[in-house]
């Protein structure tokens, strides 16, 4: 009956006794609200026995309910104030087992996490895994392509992330947020907006209202031949949103012509804009262009 991490009172105790303040530069806001963690948590699905990914713990207000629900938690982490903080606050016992048999702190960029060597041993990897985070705002873009490209089969990806990068994800075709992570998101995974979370629910408050997203991989995902090199060309094809496609493409093809012939063989207008073309456009695009490049 611990007062859970999760709550305005043990996170003041906690930054208290630590000394430690939310580091801007690093994104850290601090949930302090149980119901929000727990809404995470449920949106996730965490069942006993989960093997889960966290994408930076903080002082542990999620990593706790993600034990508390059963799961089994790797977290990336940066900051090294932390990893004391998390080895003194977290739970000694989870479920009868001790604490590192069922956490394991990986001290290291998330962007340069390397799953199938950081998680060999501590998780079983032909069982599945999932990804739960209150990520770090500044580079949710970055993590969420390099959660796409990695090699590891997470069976869903429950992100919390800023309002405006949540209706980025589930654009379609038209819209003004409409993207390259539109569409390299939506060629893989379905997108369901799990929960809306306001600023009060954090220590300190961020200025922007936040969302929770689950990403689960379609059971048929496009065919977009090498993934790197599709979200590369669609990019590059918004390089300049307010461009012309043509325009945009003179970087994958430098030559006039080619660009022309390209986009006529393809029965697309040289003048529409990237952002009214449809995820079938881009597939088609990123095909010719691995034909031409042959
Ligand atoms: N999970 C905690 C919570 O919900 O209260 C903290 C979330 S806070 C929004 C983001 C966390 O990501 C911080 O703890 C921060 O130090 C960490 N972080 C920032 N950059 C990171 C990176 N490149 N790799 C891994 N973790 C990072």
């Amino acid at each position: 009956n611990r007062i859970p991490i999760a709550s305005p009172v043990r996170t003041a105790a906690i930054v208290n006794r630590y000394f430690v303040h939310a580091k801007k530069n690093l994104g850290q806001n601090f949930l302090v609200d149980l119901d929000a963690v727990q809404g995470i948590v449920r949106a996730a699905g965490i069942e006993p026995g989960d093997q889960v990914v966290e994408v930076g713990p903080g002082i542990g207000s999620l990593t706790e309910q993600l034990l508390l629900a059963g799961g089994k938690v790797a977290a990336y982490e940066v900051d090294h104030s932390l990893p004391e903080i998390l080895a003194n606050e977290l739970p000694e016992k989870v479920d009868g087992q001790d604490l590192d048999q069922r956490f394991k702190l990986i001290m290291k960029d998330v962007l340069k996490a390397d799953f199938a060597t950081d998680l060999a041993g501590f998780f079983d990897l032909s069982k599945p895994v999932k990804v739960v985070a209150n990520l770090p705002y500044y580079i949710t873009t970055p993590i969420i392509f390099n959660l796409l490209e990695s090699s590891l089969d997470f069976t869903s990806l429950t992100l919390m992330m800023q309002k405006e990068v949540a209706e980025r994800l589930a654009a379609q075709p038209g819209s003004k947020v409409y993207g390259p992570l539109s569409i390299a998101v939506q060629t893989q995974m379905s997108v369901d907006l799990a929960l809306e979370v306001g600023h009060a629910s954090f220590m300190p408050q961020p200025k922007v209202d936040s969302a929770v997203v689950v990403l689960t991989p379609l059971e048929k995902p496009a065919d977009v031949g090498d993934r790197k090199q599709f979200n590369r060309v669609v990019k590059l094809c918004f390089a300049q949103r307010r461009k012309t496609l043509a325009n945009n493409m003179k970087t994958l093809l430098p030559d006039k012509e080619d660009r022309e012939k390209l986009l006529a063989d393809l029965d697309l207008g040289p003048r529409q804009r990237p952002e009214q073309l449809a995820i079938s456009d881009f597939i088609r695009i990123s095909q010719a262009i691995a034909e031409m490049n042959k």
